[in-house]
């Protein structure tokens, strides 16, 4: 075992059916061949037990699972610290987080399930950070002192006393008549807080699309 490095598993819940499987994730586990319960899964369970102190990052429960269920990842372990939020035991976790700067374009690329969307909705104001204790969720004095001294500390407090509102872009724009009605016009006449509208209507030639239904 690396001491240094530190596991993250992670189940999917769509996956994993332990009453349709034979339970293979717990069998290869070389943990549970010493008796301890690292995998701790029944054929009854709706889902598979992990546990990430005394897995040992084989990747064999990854490789005989035979739905693709499982996810090893080590980390360093130093990150641990650096936990913003978790989804839940054996869920996704983020680590860090961007700092946007006002007057800057912050760019987040990265593969799908890096943690982009999780982190934009904290920024975003519409997911609190847990910092990884899911099972009793701190309030906000303690996440905003646990950033204490960063710009993040600093953005998110602007946030909270809503001197900043975050705007975030719809990412599928084709259900956006399912929320919005009426004309395209109106609409955006409604939500233009900043009355720029007028402005954005010429500089983006948006004149031609203010008659049309937004559906
Ligand atoms: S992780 Fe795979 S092998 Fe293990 S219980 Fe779930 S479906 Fe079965
Ligand atoms: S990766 Fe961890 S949980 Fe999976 S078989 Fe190895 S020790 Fe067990």
């Amino acid at each position: 075992m690396e001491e240094n490095k530190h596991r993250i598993a992670i189940v999917n819940i769509e996956k994993c059916k332990p009453k349709r499987c034979k339970q293979e994730c717990k069998k290869s586990c070389p943990v549970n061949k010493t008796e301890k319960i690292c995998i701790d899964v029944m054929p009854t369970s709706t889902i598979v037990d992990i546990s990430e102190i005394l897995c040992v990052g084989c990747g064999l429960c990854v490789k005989k699972c035979p739905f693709q269920a499982i996810k090893i990842v080590n980390i360093p372990k130093n990150m641990e610290k650096l936990t913003t939020h978790r989804f839940g035991k054996n869920a996704f976790k983020l680590h860090r987080l961007p700092t946007p700067r006002p007057g800057q374009i912050l760019g987040l690329v990265g593969i799908n399930g890096i943690g982009k969307s999780t982190a934009l909705l904290i920024l975003g104001n519409k997911l609190k950070p847990n910092l990884g204790n899911y099972r009793e969720p701190p309030e906000w004095e303690q996440v905003l002192k646990y950033f204490k001294g960063s710009e993040l500390q600093n953005y998110l407090t602007k946030m909270l006393e809503l001197t900043y509102r975050p705007a975030i872009k719809p990412q599928y724009v084709d259900s956006i008549p399912k929320n919005a009605k009426g004309k395209v016009g109106e609409y955006i006449l409604k939500k233009d807080t900043l009355g720029l509208s007028e402005k954005l209507k010429f500089d983006l030639e948006l004149n031609k699309l203010y008659e049309r239904n937004i559906d």
